[in-house]
């Protein structure tokens, strides 16, 4: 008898944050590490927020809670949902979460069976794969490509869609693309989704990049879409657009008060509730006229440091990156420089050696993070079925400029090491850490 129980061979990760086990070892070696791994704005929570928490905390709100989460917290969601997207809901639809995350695996188990297909991004965000598989429905990706700047349409959709089909994940702004789906994109999906799907079968919309959008464009929801609210499960939160990824405050906005029922079971099954005075702070969030500045202020440094990192990097030889056009991350394809160091034939050899699935694209995350301290996440990491043969890292621009622009320097001394790369590819680092 096995220890553990098949299904967690399945469970997938997030390398963004397991990369922290690498990142620790580089530091402990004595080198200094240019993080561009996590998706964390370099941003403090704001002022008003804090004091909010810190006065309900002093105030004694520090016990359980509604599961489903403090009514003013769920009133002020809706109230969101309703002014930003034209969502009609009453708190009675809304479930507060520890972040965003969660949601995305109470989705996956509350509508999908085993068989039953899953639609996802990918390039994506990690996790939904992970719980797909995990939950023994059948992942679907839908190929994003960087010749469409990573946006899709309902042409590109259709194919996917099946009797089987009982869940659809979009996510714009994206992680790891910087892709946004326009009105007329959500549109078509919108109305394909009308004509091909059952009523029952839901959409997962990924929204906690709500805020993050440059170029004076404006978030749009396939929510705001008609047939749309009464199908879709909305999650969002305030890890991102008010940095506050350690606060762990998300939600989702259900399509029916017994789907909510769902959400919050879950949540009393897993973790009770989300603390009761961050809470208060979260309503704050939405309230607080100063958050819209706040908010302002840090997209129009993402803004900034975007505008200076994409051509960066399209100096580098062999690198290629689009202009993402929301969230924070640079994705360029590094396939030129994978083959200007030789990773491919190395990445090749390694296998041959049966040393673990690497990419070249990981072979090439780990060299740079090993032996010109940068830390990157190499496109398998995101949403691996279908990722062969394409060589992406994400770069979080998430980061001071100053370490953008030294980061970036590392990246173009590398792409001139090729020597550094061969010795590399022998060491005892890349049979220790190529995974
Ligand atoms: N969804 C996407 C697309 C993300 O990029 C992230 C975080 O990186 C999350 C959800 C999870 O957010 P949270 O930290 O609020 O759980």
């Amino acid at each position: 008898m096995a220890l553990v129980a098949r299904r967690i061979g399945r469970l997938g990760t997030e390398n963004a944050f397991t990369l922290g086990d690498d990142i620790r070892r580089c530091v402990d070696r004595g080198m200094e590490v240019i993080r561009f791994n996590l998706g964390a704005p370099d941003f403090r929570s704001a002022p008003h927020l804090n004091r909010v928490a810190t006065a309900a905390l002093e105030a004694g709100r520090s016990g359980y809670c509604d599961p489903a989460g403090i009514l003013p917290f769920r009133e002020a969601i809706a109230d969101h949902v309703r002014r930003t997207r034209g969502v009609d809901a009453g708190p009675e639809r809304v479930v507060v979460t520890p972040g965003a995350k969660p949601s995305i695996g109470y989705a996956v188990q509350t509508y999908a069976d085993e068989g039953d297909e899953v639609v996802y991004p990918s390039p994506g965000f990690p996790i939904y794969e992970s719980w797909v598989r995990f939950a023994g429905a059948v992942p679907v990706p839908l190929p994003l490509s960087p010749d469409r700047d990573f946006a899709f349409t309902a042409d590109d959709l259709a194919p996917l869609l099946g009797e089987r089909t009982r869940l659809v994940i979009l996510c714009s702004p994206s992680n790891p693309t910087g892709g946004v789906l326009s009105r007329d994109d959500l549109a078509g999906i919108a109305r394909l989704i009308r004509e091909r799907c059952r009523p029952d079968v839901r959409i997962y919309s990924d929204e906690i990049y709500e805020q993050i959008l440059f170029d004076g464009l404006e978030h749009e929801s396939i929510a705001s879409h008609p047939g749309m609210p009464e199908r879709t499960v909305l999650a969002g939160g305030h890890s991102k657009g008010f940095a506050m990824t350690g606060w762990r405050l998300g939600w989702a906005v259900l399509p029916t008060p017994e789907e909510a029922a769902i959400f919050k079971r879950i949540n009393i099954n897993v973790m009770s509730c989300v603390p009761p005075f961050l809470q208060e702070a979260g309503a704050a969030a939405y309230e607080d006229p100063a958050s819209a500045v706040a908010v302002r202020r840090m997209v129009a440094e993402f803004e900034r440091r975007r505008d200076w990192i994409v051509p960066a990097l399209n100096e580098v030889p062999g690198v290629g990156c689009r202009t993402p056009k929301g969230a924070f991350y640079a994705f360029p394809d590094v396939s030129g420089l994978c083959a200007r160091l030789g990773v491919y034939e190395a990445c090749e050899e390694f296998h041959k050696g049966g040393r673990g699935r690497t990419t070249p694209a990981g072979m090439l995350q780990m060299f740079l993070l090993y032996r010109h301290g940068v830390a990157t996440v190499e496109r398998a990491s995101f949403g691996r079925i279908g990722s062969e043969g394409q060589d992406f890292l994400r770069l979080s621009i998430a980061n001071g400029m100053e370490d953008i622009r030294r980061g970036v320097g590392r990246i173009a001394e590398a792409a001139e090491d090729a020597e550094g790369f061969a010795e590399f590819a022998d060491s005892e680092d890349a049979e220790a850490f190529c995974r």
